[in-house]
């Protein structure tokens, strides 16, 4: 079992030991590791799932890997493309793989790591902090246009500085 580093605090979650492999045929786990944060998020690839902590953890089951992965938004349409760009992304590497939903505790914005945020505001994406600041020229002076943007996780806001609308990505805890 490789948990990854929680910015929260993951109550509940017990992670399972990772078995030994007898075999050798397994990829080592930094290699597993690395290919699991390298996985773009279906709907905003600018940023990695690691980046949003969704993935949560991982373990053998006899020759099949299984990765928790803890759905962003409850009825979020990018839950399902979330666990195929998974399973995808490890099948292509030859890893036979199966997502395991965690809903406990649920996903937050504040899983979203700082390279996560950084990403997102160089993409022209606010990120999800209380003060929200135009991503391009970084004034303070914005406004909500509509709490409805291009996704479900995202509202339209307006620069008063520089005048150009973006998205920001709305707080979720
Ligand atoms: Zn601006």
């Amino acid at each position: 079992m490789v948990s990854r580093p929680a910015p929260a605090p993951v109550d509940g979650w017990t992670p399972r030991s990772a078995q030994p492999d007898p075999s050798g045929a397994r990829p080592p786990d930094a290699r597993i590791e690395a290919w699991l944060s390298a996985i773009p998020d279906p709907e905003i690839p600018a940023i990695t799932l690691a980046d949003l902590g969704v993935i949560r953890g991982w373990t053998w089951v006899g020759d099949v890997l299984h990765v928790s992965v803890t759905p962003t938004y409850s009825g979020c349409p990018a839950t399902a493309a979330i666990e195929l760009a998974v399973e995808t992304a490890l099948r292509d590497r030859g890893v036979p793989a199966t997502v395991e939903r965690v809903i406990t505790p649920p996903w937050s914005t504040d899983w979203i790591t700082p390279e996560g945020h950084a990403k997102l505001e160089a993409y022209g994406i606010a990120p999800p902090t209380d003060g929200v600041r135009c991503p391009r020229c970084h004034a303070a002076r914005v406004h909500e246009v509509s709490r409805f943007g291009s996704t479900p996780c995202k509202a339209q806001w307006r620069c008063d500085a520089c005048g150009e609308p973006f998205d920001r990505f709305k707080c979720h805890r």
